[in-house]
């Protein structure tokens, strides 16, 4: 479902992601882990181009993207590729001013010019399904962290994506609302969604990604099946990072 191949991106002279490659096979969960800094929200963003790679090839679907690709061509395969891969970020990113059904139907009525009706009719769905179901009128201000980060998320799932990025869904949240949204992507792992996360949760990682990736300094320095990674890392680097989590 997703390929990547020599990755790099420069911020001025600072090489933050050093030519990564990674497949990610439909309906796989991978988890990122590792040090602040080191290249994993920028590679997620990079996924759906909310930053432009310097170089490398990006497939998701059928759909490729090249950092060298002429503007125009670029510009389409952006539009193709953000309707395939939904982002849930750390901060939420609701719009203040739409309640939480209104949130979810953005997408879908205004970005894939979807009826009114039925969008409301699977936002609502959507919402239930994250626990929501009596919040739909609700603005955002009125609701907590979790809550707010599962609104984020049926908006992710109402474009009905190919691919959801999370980065660092939890981190913005208080440790008593961190439960209530990792539940919800659990449950979304267990439909086998193809599903990249960006985590500090370790404990999370190791028990609901299929994959774990441990980056350092804009590179994959390691990656296993979950389970394996964390409980016997083969690099030394991901051994000592990991030992802070103990
Ligand atoms: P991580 O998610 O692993 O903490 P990031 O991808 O956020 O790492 O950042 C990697 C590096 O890129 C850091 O050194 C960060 O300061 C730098 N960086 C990230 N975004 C920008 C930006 N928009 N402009 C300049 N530097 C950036």
């Amino acid at each position: 479902m997703i390929e990547v191949r020599g990755l790099t991106k420069r911020f001025g002279t600072q090489e933050v992601l050093r030519g990564i490659d990674l497949d990610v096979a439909r309906g796989e969960v991978v988890a990122i882990i590792g040090p602040s800094g080191s290249g994993k929200t920028t590679l997620l963003r990079c996924l759906n181009y909310l930053e432009q790679p310097s170089a490398g090839r990006i497939r998701i679907g059928d759909v490729v993207v090249d950092a060298d690709d002429p503007p125009k061509r670029k510009r389409q395969a952006t539009h193709a590729l953000r309707l395939r891969v939904s982002m849930v970020f750390q901060s939420f990113n609701l719009f203040p001013h739409r309640t939480a059904l209104g949130n979810v139907i953005e997408g879908p009525v205004v970005v894939k010019g979807e009826a009114r009706d039925k969008a409301v009719s699977r936002a609502a769905a959507l919402l239930a399904k994250v626990g929501l179901g009596n919040k739909a009128d609700e603005y955002p201000g009125r609701l907590s962290g979790g809550q707010q980060q599962r609104v984020a998320i049926a908006r992710a799932l109402a474009m009905e994506p190919d691919v959801i990025l999370f980065d660092e869904p939890t981190s913005a949240l208080d440790p008593e609302l961190v439960a209530e949204v990792l539940a919800v992507i659990r449950d979304l792992a267990g439909e086998h969604r193809t599903m990249v996360i960006v985590t500090h949760e370790m404990s999370f990682a190791r028990d609901v990604a299929d994959r774990a990736l441990f980056m350092a300094d804009g590179a994959i320095v390691e990656q296993g099946e979950a389970a394996a990674l964390f409980r016997a890392p083969k690099s030394e680097r991901t051994r000592q990072f990991l030992q802070k989590f103990l």
